[in-house]
């Protein structure tokens, strides 16, 4: 007989091995789905030399139907300073914590499946909205998903899976940020307002897919470093210590 809560005991492990900080349990119901008006949100926005493909996003239920369950595993930021990824291939840009989202999440589907249940892996732009369902954060002025232990630093995947290891999660309300403008007064190119964040402005930014290497990109951190949340080493961390300067912004 499958065993849920043995499996969720794992899946914490596996988690901790990794270095995957955070994991929400998420209960899924007929009625999870992303909201039709979100869908169009990225349309046309700029990605590193395209531009962000939407055609791939699908609901939990899409993917796997029998689905009762989205583990929501993340990762934060090794460095608020530098948020880099790399363009393994043609199919595959991932950054370190990515990376051992990916590998995290694998091994959770391995060990659900050993228990013998399903599991699926589960990536979508709109990881943070699930996020908020499952109580771990709020979308904060910045339109990132912000933790509430991690602030916006943290990468997000999910898997589902048919195990009952769901659970209803008090959702925190997006006023949470209160009458902080930390990252409205950071953000270069002035693309955050109290109403909204202008991602056309922000994916032109030019510290954003930021050429540092052959195949090595840095996003701009300039919204996320400067958030009080979750912010452990402020003398470290704070953006104005970004060896970048705005002559690389090309609006
Ligand atoms: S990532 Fe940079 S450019 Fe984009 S909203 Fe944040 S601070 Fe502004
Ligand atoms: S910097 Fe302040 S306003 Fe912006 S997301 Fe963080 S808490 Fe919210």
């Amino acid at each position: 007989m499958p065993n849920a809560s043995m499996v969720k005991e794992e899946i914490m492990a596996i988690s901790a091995k990794y270095g995957v900080e955070v994991v929400g349990w998420l209960k899924l119901g007929d009625d999870t789905v992303i909201p039709p008006d979100e869908m169009g949100l990225l349309e046309g926005v700029k990605w590193a030399d395209g531009e962000v493909d939407i055609s791939s996003i699908k609901n939990p239920l899409d993917i796997l139907p029998s689905a009762r369950a989205m583990i929501i595993l993340g990762k934060r930021l090794m460095d608020d300073k530098e948020d880099i990824y790399y363009r393994v291939s043609d199919s595959y840009t991932a950054s370190v914590e990515m990376m051992l989202l990916d590998i995290a999440s694998l091994k959770a589907i391995e060990c659900l499946k050993r228990h013998g249940f399903q599991g699926e892996e589960y990536t979508s732009y709109y990881m943070k909205a699930w996020a908020v369902l499952a109580g771990l954060g709020w979308i904060g002025k910045s339109m990132m998903f912000v933790s509430k232990v991690h602030g916006p630093r943290l990468r997000l995947k999910g898997v589902l899976t048919d195990a009952d290891v769901g659970e209803t999660c008090e959702v925190l309300s997006d006023d949470r940020c209160g009458e902080c403008e930390e990252c409205m007064k950071a953000c270069p190119v002035g693309a955050i307002s109290e109403e909204d964040v202008d991602r056309k402005k922000c994916g032109s930014c030019g510290l954003n897919h930021f050429k540092i290497k052959e195949g090595a990109y840095a996003y701009c951190t300039a919204c996320t470093a400067c958030c009080p949340v979750g912010k452990k080493h402020p003398a470290k961390q704070g953006h104005e210590a970004q060896p970048v300067s705005r002559q690389r912004i090309t609006t």
